[in-house]
């Protein structure tokens, strides 16, 4: 048993990670006290289904939840929901605090904070972010009161599910994206096959484009960086999350992009650890912060278990899905690190972008509708196989006749 095994953890944050450290902790045998605050006064959800069924769902769709009063009972889990910590300092123990009340003290505490939704540099009244249940619920009863005009700010996963689930509802969008095509997180070759299939719903996309100022408060009269004009009912601000790293800093915890932690999510100060979205973690290529679901229960579970004292050593490929219209995109790895991307289409009929290294090592993989194919490929992945991506070429193999020639 680890000395940490005896120790009271507090765990801020009830989201993915929060919420899996702590199931974590008992599922390795931590006997002492566990506590997870979290600052939203409704019980732990999952946030993917905020952008896809609470939105485009019947009225009462709402996420999963993902520990229940009965779970807390059986666990042996406190959770106070409603509850934002916003100081923490560390003498002997770390002491948590609430407007200068002390709530509790705790040997070890895990940061699952998470992100906060960037801002635009021009604020107007009324505008959609979307980032908890909260959100969601606001601009879903906006979207469901009649269809007018949507501008969706940022065509990342969140501004891209947003479009749909409107467009689904007979809202008019018009989406601008300050990079150079839509969708760049998707790549150029599946980005601009879903900018079409967009595109051919009414989708109105404008690439290289900014936001200059916003006049109103629904409707507004929204100036772009190209000189025109576009007028929207609604807009949703898409542009990003910053991560909640302030009570990391308070303790003097090392910051770069959100809080610095080592392979088993142990921050620069001792008996503090940090995971999720609000956590910069060392991987196969490089520091990484992950803004992904997947990541954030793998980070959950391996360091509940770290601190109850258990040897796992952690390797993670990363993983993300996203949900549009009737079709499913996935990325597996690391695109960004790659050399070259190559695009194949797949025996589901959908599309297959590989990432390779510079020894033709597969590094990561995006997908369109070929989601048999992201889960035979995460093997491969893992591995960085390499890949013979001439004799693909030559013979018009699918990427799944690839996949099987690197066995
Ligand atoms: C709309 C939306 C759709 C998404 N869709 C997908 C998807 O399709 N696929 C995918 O892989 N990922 C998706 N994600 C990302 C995924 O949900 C996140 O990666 C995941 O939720 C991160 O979990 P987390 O626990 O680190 O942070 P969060 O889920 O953000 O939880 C952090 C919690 O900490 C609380 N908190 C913050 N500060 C304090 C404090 N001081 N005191 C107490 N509590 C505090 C917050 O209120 C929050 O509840 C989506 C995210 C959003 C917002």
């Amino acid at each position: 048993m680890s000395a940490e095994n005896a120790a009271r953890v507090a765990v801020i944050g009830a989201g993915a990670a929060g919420i899996a450290a702590a199931r974590s902790l008992r599922d390795h045998g931590h006997r002492a006290s566990i506590t997870v605050f979290g600052e939203e006064s409704l019980p732990p959800y999952d946030r993917p289904q905020l952008s896809k069924e609470v939105l485009s769902g019947p009225a009462d769709t709402v996420p999963r939840v993902l520990l229940s009063e009965q779970e807390c009972r059986d666990l042996g889990i406190d959770l106070r929901a409603g509850t934002r910590i916003d100081a923490l300092d560390r003498t002997e123990v770390f002491q948590l605090r609430t407007e200068g009340v002390l709530l509790a003290e705790a040997e070890v505490v895990v940061l699952a904070t998470g992100l906060r939704s960037r801002h635009l540099a021009t604020q107007a009244e009324g505008l959609h972010h979307l980032r908890s249940w909260l959100d969601a619920a606001s601009l879903r009863s906006a979207l469901a009161r009649r269809a007018g005009r949507l501008l969706v700010v940022g065509s990342g996963f969140v501004g891209m599910e947003v479009a749909a689930a409107a467009m689904s509802r007979g809202w008019q969008v018009v989406a601008v994206e300050a990079r150079s095509r839509l969708f760049p997180g998707l790549g150029p070759r599946i980005g601009d096959h879903v900018a079409a299939m967009f595109a051919e719903r009414g989708l109105d996309g404008r690439p290289a484009t900014t936001v200059t100022s916003v006049e109103g408060a629904g409707p507004y009269l929204v100036q772009l960086s190209d000189g025109s004009q576009v007028e929207a009912d609604e807009i949703l601000v898409g542009v990003g999350g910053v991560p909640n790293d302030a009570l990391a800093r308070q303790v003097g915890a090392a910051i770069g992009d959100g809080v610095l932690v080592d392979a088993a999510f142990r921050t620069s100060v001792p008996g503090l650890y940090a995971i999720g979205d609000v956590a910069s973690c060392p991987g196969r290529w490089g520091r990484t912060r992950h803004e992904h679901w997947r990541t954030a229960q793998e980070h959950g579970s391996h360091c509940g278990a770290v601190i109850a004292g258990a040897e796992i050593p952690f390797d993670h490929l990363p993983w993300v899905w996203s949900d549009v219209f009737d079709h499913r995109i996935e990325i597996l790895g690391s695109p960004r690190a790659a050399r070259s991307s190559h695009t194949l289409r797949s025996n589901e009929g959908g599309l297959v972008d590989l990432h390779l290294g510079q020894e033709g090592e597969l590094l990561g993989v995006t997908t369109f509708d070929a989601t048999r194919f992201a889960r035979k490929a995460r093997a491969a992945t893992r591995r960085a196989a390499r890949v013979d991506l001439e004799r693909a070429a030559v013979s018009g193999q699918t990427a799944e006749a690839v996949l099987e020639a690197i066995g």
